[in-house]
């Protein structure tokens, strides 16, 4: 009887720790979206409701679950990192999503930017080149019960023909130029994003297909992560 008292209330304790704990995460992740997002001009109302909505703080390491509202990316392992809160927003904003578009990303990491797409987007698509990534990241993804995200373990710089073609693309890692497949898959009147690493510091730039041709224009310097795998060597 005694033992199952002790075991009560510990489970109280936890439970109230717990608790406590996501409440300071919800407090860290909306001073975040004032100070560094809606601060810095990201407008776009559905964009703003979905960084208050998804906890990123799921998606990164223990050990830097404390920092995961901080104004900056953070490891995640095997050399990769989540981007900075602002540029994730910066990114998703530049595609415009209505709701009703199909979306590839390059570059699936911890899952948090496939995760931002899904709630403003109809389905996701997501390709990650590090096994133990991928896997990690659909753990995350399906724990937090996103259904309309497909991720799978590749080299991005093929894009994913399968589901082609797709309305919006975002390369969360940087070629030194944009990867032609990626250029095909794009629908007409669609939107990519991609940081072009030619230049230091690369340039985040918006790439639209209109009327089959392609305009490119530069939202601003970024560092990111380099694109790998074998493809990207070959052009
Ligand atoms: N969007 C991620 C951040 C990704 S960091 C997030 O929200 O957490 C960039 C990722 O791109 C890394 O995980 C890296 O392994 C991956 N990457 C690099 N080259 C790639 C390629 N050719 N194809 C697919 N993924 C690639």
């Amino acid at each position: 009887m005694k033992k199952k008292i002790f075991f009560g209330l510990l489970l109280m304790v936890v439970t109230v720790g717990c608790q406590a704990q996501e409440e300071e995460f919800t407090k860290a992740k909306e001073t975040m979206v004032r100070t560094q997002i809606e601060a810095r001009g990201i407008k776009d109302k559905r964009v703003l409701k979905v960084i208050r909505t998804v906890p990123r703080h799921k998606f990164v390491l223990p050990a830097y679950q404390r920092m995961a509202y901080s104004d900056r990316p953070l490891p995640i392992g095997y050399g990769q990192t989540i981007s900075q809160p602002y540029i994730v927003a910066l990114m998703t904003e530049s595609l415009k999503l209505k709701g009703d578009e199909k979306v590839l990303e390059i570059g699936t990491g911890s899952g948090y930017q496939a995760a931002i797409l899904a709630e403003l987007a109809k389905e996701v698509y997501t390709i990650e080149i590090i096994p133990g990534l991928t896997k990690r990241a659909e753990k995350t993804l399906k724990k937090l019960g996103y259904k309309n995200i497909k991720v799978k373990c590749g080299d991005g710089y093929l894009g994913w023909p399968k589901y082609a073609s797709f309305d919006a693309i975002i390369v969360t890692c940087a070629p030194d130029h944009i990867p032609q497949p990626l250029i095909d898959q794009l629908a007409e009147g669609g939107r990519m994003v991609i940081p072009i690493a030619d230049t230091y510091p690369q340039r985040l730039t918006l790439i639209q297909k209109k009327k089959g041709k392609i305009v490119q224009e530069i939202i601003t310097g970024c560092m990111f992560v380099p694109m790998t795998g074998e493809e990207i060597k070959k052009h």
